[in-house]
Formats: C-alpha cells, structure tokens, sequence
C-alpha cells in the first residue's frame, strides 16, 4: 500500500472529513436492493498526486460498485477502438438538463446527447470491439486495470443480475437507439456488457489512481502505464467537464470548475489536469443522484486551493 504523507493538504482533508461525517443529509439508491444495503456512514477522501503521493482520510479501501464513474473510461476506449468521427456519429456531446436515465434522443440527429447519460454510455459500451462478450469483457477490463494499476479487479456478479433482472428502462433505451441506427443487432450483448461494467468493484483509492491518470494525460502516475491514448484525454475531460455530474453539471462547472463523474453508489471523481486526481466516497445521495458528501468536499477544496480552471486570480 502506498504511504499516506502528512503535509496541510492531508489536514485540510482531514478536517473536511471531520465537518461532513456528521452530515447526514440525503438517502442511499434503492432502485436495486444490492445498493440500498450501503451504510451511509460511509466516507472516504483520497487525492493522489502526479507525483504518486497519496493524501486519503477515511474509508478509502471499502469496495463498492463504480457505476456512472465507468462511462468516463469506456468513452475513452471507444474513441481509441472506432475514431472520434465514428463515434460522434452514434453519440454526441450535448449536455443535457434531463436526468441522467431519460429516454430521450437528439430530435434531428436521432443520437443520443451525450456519453454520461444512460443512452449515450450504453450506445457508447456498444461499441467496444471484440469478437464475442468474453471478448470484449475481457477488453474493457484490461483498460479498467490499467487505469486501476493493479490486477485485483472484479464483478460484482449480484449487482449485476439485479441490474440485469430489473434494467427494463435501459432495454427500452437500447431498443429504441437501435431502431434509430444508433446501436447495432447485438442489443442483449451491449446491455449486459453496460451492466457489467457498473458492476466493477472499486475502491476509493482506485477511483483516485484512475482520476490522477486522467490528470496526467492518460499515463497512471503509479504504474507509468499508458491506459488510454493521450490524443483522447481532452474529449474525455470535455464530457466531464460539460456532463459528469447528471443535472447538476452547469451548477458544478459554475461552482468546481473541474471536469468530475459521480456515480449512484456514491463515489465522485475529480480531475484536476497536471496536478491530482480527487475522489469521494459517500454513499448519501441528493435528489439528482450525487453524493452530498462528496459535492461538499469537493467545492470546498476547489473554492481552498483555487483549483476552479477559471480561477484566474
Ligand atoms: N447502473 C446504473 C444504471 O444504468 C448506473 C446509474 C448511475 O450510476 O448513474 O441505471
């Protein structure tokens, strides 16, 4: 394990762990019953630096399913598999103000909006080459472990069949980009490979390892791995920047300034490009479905260090 190092970004991170455990705003998901069993005392902080210096506080090595976080990763590897052009054609990069599981698709271009919402990640994990499902799972878990740094990652095979089992309003999705040309005939492969990739385990730790290889232009900081092409890191951060945080994007860009992905099981990761990789773990949402912890935390630390990009004072 990597050594904690005592400095006053590790305080300042301390006490902000302190002031918002007591927070207890805001419920855990319970669309499926594997997540509504999240403690929701819960709370981790960790941000790991280019250099490969690890600040964390709190329940930093707790598994939980990364869901939404993972449509960030399988974006950038979908981009090295088909080209930008080809991708733009079946998914845009359009915010939009709607929750993130709406059925709606661009009225004239018939794509999806973009690749944070539910439609887009699904016609975006669509397009992940391989020649079967073993195949392409095993593709996109290479990619999450390079990101990852290590060789330890699985599937949380429960979460997965409940996601599967219950997941009828993303099948519709599916079906309905299908008959839109969007997503091809292996409809049940693409939905099952979605699932399966919100169904990967991670921890906190992790989740800031993969946000600090986005910082560095694609390479992780620990390992010096290359986890996707550096050509791709800037329309990934873009989507980030302009889609990461469901329908409360604008506010986050507007407040952070930092391009950032949340996920319904709690975590929250940050970018903050050259400098660190931020994630959260909290598993209280608000009613958009971010971690109100980790919202906290995070403008906190962007109003502290001045890390909004636009911070130009
Ligand atoms: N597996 C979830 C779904 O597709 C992901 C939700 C999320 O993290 O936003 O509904």
């Amino acid at each position: 394990p990597s050594e904690v190092v005592a400095s006053p970004f590790q305080s300042f991170l301390n006490d902000l762990h302190l002031k918002y455990q007591s927070l207890r705003d805001g419920k855990v998901a319970t669309y499926i019953p594997e997540l509504a069993k999240a403690n929701p005392d819960l709370f981790g902080i960790c941000a790991i630096a280019l250099d490969g210096r690890v600040f964390e506080v709190g329940d930093c090595h707790q598994l939980f399913t990364i869901q939404s976080i993972s449509k960030v990763f399988v974006y950038g590897m979908v981009l090295e598999d088909r080209g930008r052009d080809y991708v733009l054609s079946k998914v845009g990069v359009e915010p939009t103000g709607d929750a993130f599981n709406a059925i709606v698709l661009d009225e004239s271009s018939k794509r999806p909006y973009n690749p944070m919402v539910n439609a887009g990640a699904i016609a975006t994990t669509s397009l992940i080459k391989g020649a079967g499902p073993t195949e392409r799972l095993n593709r996109m878990l290479d990619m999450f472990r390079r990101y990852i740094g290590h060789n330890d990652i699985f599937i949380d095979i429960s979460v997965f069949m409940s996601e599967r089992t219950t997941g009828h309003r993303n099948r519709a999705m599916a079906h309905l980009m299908h008959h839109f040309g969007m997503i091809d005939e292996k409809i049940d492969e693409a939905i099952d490979l979605y699932f399966q990739q919100c169904s990967l385990m991670v921890n906190c730790h992790d989740l800031a390892v993969m946000a600090a290889t986005l910082a560095n232009n694609g390479i992780n900081p620990i390992t010096g791995e290359q986890a996707v092409d550096s050509s791709y890191v800037k329309d990934i951060l873009s989507v980030m920047y302009t889609c990461g945080m469901y329908n409360y994007a604008g506010e986050w860009a507007y407040k952070v300034g930092l391009p950032a992905k949340s996920g319904i099981s709690g975590g929250i990761i940050v970018v903050v490009p050259n400098q660190i990789g931020i994630a959260v773990f909290s598993p209280l949402l608000d009613e958009r479905g971010n971690s109100v912890r980790g919202v906290k935390v995070c403008e906190e630390l962007s109003r502290h260090f001045g890390l909004h990009m636009f911070d130009l004072a």
